[in-house]
């Protein structure tokens, strides 16, 4: 199968060696915590677990559904990796022939940017189009491989994909979170599910208040990395194939004040100099051009570290400390060589690390390979997705259907799953878990766990017309 993104990661990689040390005891031992009363401080329907771009879908849905919904986030910010991670491209929201496959909720938040002249992508009459203006606007970018693909006959097409401000993202999440009346509980962690029998109450949560306990009809975990499904007992895959896009952290950073007319103006020969100068220095010289109207002179750069345990502490201190010295480091070398890079100056590096892949549940349906080359639509289909990154397998399937089972759990009532910890397979996670994808997640979750408290039903059991009839009504864009 072609790999997302070939011949791109590769080229930006950070150099990774297995220099993570682990302190661990090598003896196994445990404490037994004493037991505890602790408080009660909710009991509304809709518990939502992390503020990303699943959950955001999530919680917004439900509280506009009718439901009492509260989400809780970690940080202090909503938009999870989209803004805090800074990976602020929301790719694949059409095919190459220019159909738009992803509406809804994702639609209305690039909408709502847009009107906030905060996100920019190519024009309508230019996707699907081999315009050559178009394409070679997009591959200076670097972003080539979010914006431009190839069609049967080898030509570049533009696709539709939208890059985002993640500053104006975030207030514009909490805004559309408070019109839809969510309650948010940030800078707080939720440690564990409250769990009776097969039945998911609520959660536990840690924060400055110490620790607390929510009750709801149905929670929903949105955490990306799937955290509740270390403790609700239910079936989890965790394979990534090494190497792979979900097998691998991001660190994000922005420079900006750089004078790219000054860095266009120069011989080829130059820019390859001054590279590899950076490089002999242990830096990197590669970088995207932010393609945001407003933001002259800004450029990102994305540093991709292959790693198969992106949620254990030792290995992401190992990471967030080198990637960030990786990045200070390559900034003093453009500084010092690049031409136009001589009055920048370090923006702002992503304050959250980058994971892309790990835990996933066995849900009611298990996406696979098999199911990214089918033609025909489930009977619960609650998304399309566009299919640009498979090579020749996007050019005979250029869409995929996902059904409503793949957020379920397989034999857990009060409980679904909206982030990218969804049920799929590694392949499937692959080209699927971005953020258009979780934001559809997150809707249909969201609208399941309104119609489930108003029906007094269990969100897996929902009727699919009531459940498509919110999704539509919200502009998801459906088979008829
Ligand atoms: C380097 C890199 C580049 C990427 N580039 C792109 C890109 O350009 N475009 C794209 O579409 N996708 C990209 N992705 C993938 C994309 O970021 C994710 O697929 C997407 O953000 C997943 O959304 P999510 O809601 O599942 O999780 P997340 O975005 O991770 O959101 C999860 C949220 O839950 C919170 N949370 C987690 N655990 C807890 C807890 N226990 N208690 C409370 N809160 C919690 C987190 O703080 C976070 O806000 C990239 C990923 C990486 C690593």
């Amino acid at each position: 199968m072609a790999k997302y993104g070939e011949g791109v990661f590769s080229f930006y990689d950070m150099p990774h060696d297995d220099k993570v040390v682990r302190h661990g005891l090598t003896e196994k031992r445990s404490y037994t915590e004493p037991e505890r009363q602790t408080d009660i401080v909710r009991d509304v329907d809709v518990i939502v677990v992390g503020g990303g771009p699943g959950g955001v879908a999530a919680a917004i849905t439900a509280a506009r559904n009718g439901a009492k919904t509260v989400l809780i986030e970690r940080y202090g910010h909503l938009g999870g990796m989209a803004t805090g991670g800074l990976v602020n491209i929301i790719p694949n929201l059409g095919d190459i022939y220019g159909r738009h496959w992803i509406g809804g909720f994702c639609q209305e938040y690039i909408d709502r940017l847009k009107a906030r002249n905060a996100a920019s992508f190519p024009p309508k009459e230019t996707w699907g189009t081999t315009d050559e203006y178009q394409v070679t606007k997009h591959l200076k970018a670097n972003m080539g491989h979010f914006y431009v693909r190839q069609n049967q006959d080898k030509e570049k097409v533009v696709i539709y994909s939208a890059v985002i401000d993640p500053e104006v993202g975030k207030d514009e999440l909490a805004v559309m979170a408070d019109e839809a009346g969510v309650e948010l509980l940030l800078h707080t962690w939720v440690v564990a599910p409250i769990v009776e029998g097969k039945t998911v109450k609520g959660v536990l949560t840690e924060s400055k208040a110490g620790r607390q306990a929510l009750l709801a009809k149905v929670v929903i975990d949105c955490t990306g990395d799937g955290d509740l499904l270390m403790s609700v007992p239910t079936d989890v895959e965790e394979y990534m194939r090494p190497g792979s896009r979900i097998a691998q952290f991001g660190f994000v950073d922005w420079l900006c004040g750089v004078d790219l007319d000054k860095y266009d103006a120069q011989d080829p020969e130059v820019i390859k100099e001054a590279a590899a100068k950076i490089m002999a220095e242990g830096g990197s010289a590669h970088f995207c051009r932010g393609l945001l109207e407003n933001q002259h002179g800004v450029v990102w750069i994305h540093r991709l570290i292959g790693s198969l345990h992106q949620t254990e502490p030792e290995e992401m201190s190992y990471i967030d400390k080198t990637a960030r010295h990786f990045a200070v480091h390559s900034w003093e070398l453009l500084k010092k060589y690049m031409p136009g890079f001589e009055n920048s100056f370090m923006m702002l590096t992503a304050p959250q690390l980058g994971t892309s892949g790990g835990r996933r549940i066995v849900g009611r349906y298990w996406l696979t390979e098999e199911d990214m080359d089918r033609d025909e639509p489930f009977e619960d289909t609650i998304a399309i997705f566009a299919d640009n990154d498979r090579g020749d397998s996007s050019l005979a399937h250029p869409k995929t259907y996902v059904p409503f089972r793949a957020l379920v759990p397989k034999d857990i009532d009060g409980f679904l799953v909206a982030c990218r910890a969804f049920s799929a397979d590694h392949e499937y996670s692959e080209f699927f878990n971005l953020i258009p994808h979780c934001m559809c997640f997150g809707h249909a979750a969201g609208a399941a766990a309104a119609i489930a408290v108003r029906k007094g039903i269990q969100p897996g059991d929902v009727p699919y017309d009531e459940l498509k009839k919110i999704l539509l009504e919200g502009g998801a864009i459906l088979p008829e």
